[in-house]
């Protein structure tokens, strides 16, 4: 067990957990969970600290999309790839459903089809299996979009969806029955040394912490954040009900805005008429970040999206004039069932202008990890094979 630091034995009175853990993972988002499962995985006895009753920050409130395409060329895309793997490994021995419908960007206007035309004559080049499909082929691999007006789409076979709401729930029994992983929820941590971490008047010792906090830059090393130019992303989201048990989605569906959102596709020279076209014509799309994505759950719900807005006060109060403008769009471009909403909520995560995400040790032996861009469900397997593997907790 380990010795309490001195500081604190003498300011207050602690109780030493009777375990002393190797690995302690502070928050039980996706990202926290990952680096369980990793370096459970890997034979480290490890724990996991919640502050509430169950992770209920952005990684249970996403569209559940595994996206490598969304990824910019080189490392960041093969990270997403080899997250993938993870991600189909762990379902696989939680037996959890994973749709791999993989995913078309629709195009109905020229200067959509432009981008997704070049980029599909780049991709192979740069990594992506990614084919251009005419309007029939399109057709062919969806009946979820409307054919009029339609120009072709943009194909790629790496993506996934999971129902994060699901994952989230059994990830955790998952990893106790499987490989003992101890799960402390309702237990918010106040500090972390290089050899403990605690809450309340409760410590337990740990040979390596990772802090995987999402959004909370505030408990614990919130110097680490104050300087690095970190802010919040707010996104509005939307689900359908159930639609009907024989209707499937098939490939889950971004259309010629998400063009403009992802690093990926700014290799294309054409991208730039996208952009000014968006701007003069649609200038509340820009404003308010707002791009369509729609995938479905294992219920057969359609999860639509999303909006942006950015600021380290996020407001409490949705926007339903911003809901509107994607029901519309989806309305124009979707054929599907039935488009009535039966949720509606928001979902905030940590956005750095520059940087996907940060890993910062901030003490020997502690990591803080953190996405700072909305794609921690796609990217959270590989971004914890690199931090376990820099912390030296290889299998
Ligand atoms: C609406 C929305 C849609 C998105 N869609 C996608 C998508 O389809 N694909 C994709 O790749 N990404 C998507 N993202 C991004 C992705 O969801 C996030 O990047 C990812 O969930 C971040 O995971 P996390 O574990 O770091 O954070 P979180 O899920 O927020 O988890 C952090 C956890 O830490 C806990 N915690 C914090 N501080 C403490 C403390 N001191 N003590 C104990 N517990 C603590 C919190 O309670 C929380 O449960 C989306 C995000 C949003 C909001």
């Amino acid at each position: 067990m380990r010795r309490l630091d001195n500081s604190a034995r003498r300011n207050h009175s602690y109780e030493m957990s009777a375990t002393k853990v190797d690995v302690a993972v502070v928050g039980a988002g996706i990202v926290g969970l990952a680096h369980a499962y990793l370096a459970a995985r890997a034979g480290r006895r490890v724990a996991v600290f919640e502050r509430n009753p169950a992770a209920l920050g952005a990684s249970i409130r996403n569209f559940g999309m595994i996206w490598p395409i969304g990824q910019p060329a080189g490392a960041l895309h093969k990270m997403a790839l080899r997250s993938r793997e993870l991600w189909l490994e762990i379902l696989d021995q939680a037996k959890l459903p994973s749709s791999q419908t993989g995913s078309l960007h629709v195009t109905y206007r020229e200067d959509e089809a432009a981008v997704g035309q070049e980029f599909s004559q780049k991709a192979p080049s740069l990594g992506y299996e990614c084919t251009w499909l005419t309007p029939q082929e399109t057709l062919k691999r969806s009946h979820a979009i409307r054919p009029e007006g339609l120009l072709g789409a943009l194909w790629s076979p790496t993506e996934l969806t999971v129902d994060p709401r699901e994952v989230i729930r059994s990830f955790p029994q998952f990893l106790a029955e499987r490989y003992g992983v101890q799960f402390f929820f309702n237990t918010a941590v106040q500090r972390v040394t290089e050899s403990f971490v605690q809450s309340g008047n409760q410590q337990w010792g740990a040979d390596a912490i990772i802090v995987a906090s999402g959004d909370d830059f505030q408990t614990l090393f919130p110097e680490c954040f104050r300087q690095s130019g970190v802010t919040r992303c707010k996104l509005q989201m939307m689900r359908t009900v159930p639609q009907p048990q024989s209707w499937k989605l098939g490939p889950s569906l971004a259309f010629g805005l998400t063009f403009k959102h992802y690093p990926t596709f700014q290799v294309c020279t054409t991208l730039d008429a996208l952009k000014d076209r968006i701007a003069r014509e649609t200038p509340e799309l820009d404003e308010w970040g707002i791009h369509v994505l729609v995938s479905q759950t294992s219920r057969g719900e359609l999860t639509i999206g999303d909006t942006h807005e950015y600021g380290l006060v996020v407001d409490i109060f949705d926007k339903p004039a911003l809901n509107r403008i994607i029901l519309h769009y989806a309305r124009k471009y979707l054929r599907v069932p039935t488009l009535e909403i039966a949720e509606e909520w928001h979902g905030v995560y940590a956005k750095h202008p520059d940087l996907p995400y940060m890993s910062i040790s901030p003490e020997g032996g502690v990591r803080v990890v953190t996405v700072t861009s909305g794609i921690g469900m796609t990217m959270s397997f590989g971004i914890a094979e690199e931090t376990l593997r820099a912390m030296g907790i290889t299998a």
